[in-house]
């Protein structure tokens, strides 16, 4: 028995691809192999472009402009370009980016916030970090987005059963799906609300024609690596069409500066997209569509592999994912948690995004409302499971992992 050093199977040229598929399909007709999988293959992404992005580093170590140096301004104009809208600000990370915008529209005490109950922790950290109070809302049960029918409850319930004021929706693009902003949008209109898009995983989606971070009256993304557009370290950016806003966000996120950095007209963070990163992601952009389209064909191999077996995620007609996870959902925890241990015996990476709804982590304890009902995000949480995804799954490592999950479920694959 040995292990196939993936770097092995990575290739450039499509020979070796072919190649690659070969000696993986010897190894899976003989079951004894013993290989190393990614869930998310930065490895060989950066095996494949090696030469630009080292290049690109290179360049600005020579030029030791490592802070706001010409990529960061050239990378703003690129991100606004590329989604299509006015403004764009990077910051230090996508945590950042929604504080930043909760800052500029003064966000605070005695203020209610919308957060989806199924997201990552940062969507509902920001809220408090600002003084302002989470509201959670349950979640559509095919997208695992922030339902329109519970948004609006919740907001009822705040007018009517406590003391504060509704501000701000924060509507999170989850595993690379933008939520129904036609939706949210009318809600929004109706109780004077300011929509904040929280593309951390959205990057590179769509509804129609208009792309991902460009829904929100202010967006926000995160370049962490394993984001769908991903950095070398920590990044992020903001969006937005208004003039105001953007150049709040430039002062806040540099010591609230004034006419410049020493001086400062209101209290800030300290948060800039370092210039390596920026040079990183001006190269990554280059080849970042090609790489949601690939993410979109290894889902539809997924979803044929898979449907009837799990519950396949649901992209709803005319919106286009990004695929930051491929998400299924098993009957139940114990369902859920046997595949796990029988996927791993099989080297097969799995994830749970995410374990615990927000309204019950520890951290937000007080703020519980009674009034207030969790029922798909509870059982979401109970049999969700996110299986490998990248532009780099090959065709038969795609068709391994269909066949472990059937496996783990005693269901026969011919
Ligand atoms: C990753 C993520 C963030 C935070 O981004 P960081 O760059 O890690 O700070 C915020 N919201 C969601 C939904 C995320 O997935």
């Amino acid at each position: 028995m040995y292990k196939i050093v993936y770097k092995k199977l990575l290739c450039s040229t499509r020979r070796a691809q072919q190649e690659e598929n070969e000696i993986f399909s010897a190894r899976y007709k003989n079951r004894k192999k013993e290989f190393y999988m990614e869930f998310r293959d930065l490895k060989q992404q950066y095996q494949l472009h090696k030469k630009q992005i080292d290049d690109a580093i290179q360049r600005v170590l020579t030029n030791t402009n490592f802070i706001q140096g010409s990529e960061v301004s050239h990378l703003e104009e690129v991100l606004a370009e590329y989604v299509g809208v006015k403004h764009c600000i990077t910051c230090a990370n996508g945590t950042d980016a929604l504080q930043l915008a909760l800052m500029t529209w003064n966000i605070g005490v005695g203020d209610a916030v919308f957060v989806p109950d199924f997201t990552f922790f940062s969507s509902g950290e920001v809220v408090t970090l600002v003084g302002a109070t989470p509201i959670f809302v349950d979640i559509d049960e095919d997208t695992y987005n922030i339902s329109p029918q519970s948004l609006e409850q919740a907001i009822q319930y705040v007018l009517e059963q406590t003391n504060l004021k509704p501000r701000v929706i924060i509507a999170v693009d989850l595993f690379g799906q933008p939520a129904e902003y036609e939706q949210i949008k009318k809600i929004a209109e109706k109780y004077h609300l300011l929509i904040l898009e929280d593309g951390a995983q959205g990057f590179g989606g769509r509804i129609g024609t208009k792309k991902a971070c460009s829904f929100g009256d202010i967006s926000t993304t995160s370049f962490f690596p394993a984001k769908p557009l991903g950095c070398y370290g920590d990044g992020g950016a903001l969006f937005t069409e208004n003039d105001e806003w953007a150049e709040l966000l430039r002062s806040y996120r540099v010591h609230g500066k004034g006419v410049d950095k020493y001086d400062n007209v209101r209290i800030g963070m300290n948060s800039r997209l370092d210039t390596i990163q920026a040079a990183v992601l001006l190269e990554k952009i280059k080849f970042f569509d090609w790489e949601v389209k690939k993410c979109n064909q290894v889902a539809e191999e997924y979803n044929k592999g898979l449907q009837g077996v799990v519950k396949a995620p649901v992209v709803k007609k005319g919106f286009v994912s990004s695929w930051a996870q491929y998400t299924v959902c098993f009957q139940n925890n114990k369902e859920r948690e046997q595949v796990i241990k029988l996927l791993k015996e099989q080297n097969i990476p799995s994830a749970v995004y995410y374990r615990k709804p927000m309204h019950m982590q520890e951290a937000f304890r007080k703020y519980q409302y009674k009034g207030l009902e969790y029922k798909v995000t509870e059982k979401v949480c109970e049999c969700c499971l996110s299986l490998p995804m990248h532009p780099y799954l090959n065709i038969n490592v795609i068709k391994y992992i269909i066949a472990g999950v059937r496996k783990s479920l005693d269901i026969k694959t011919d």
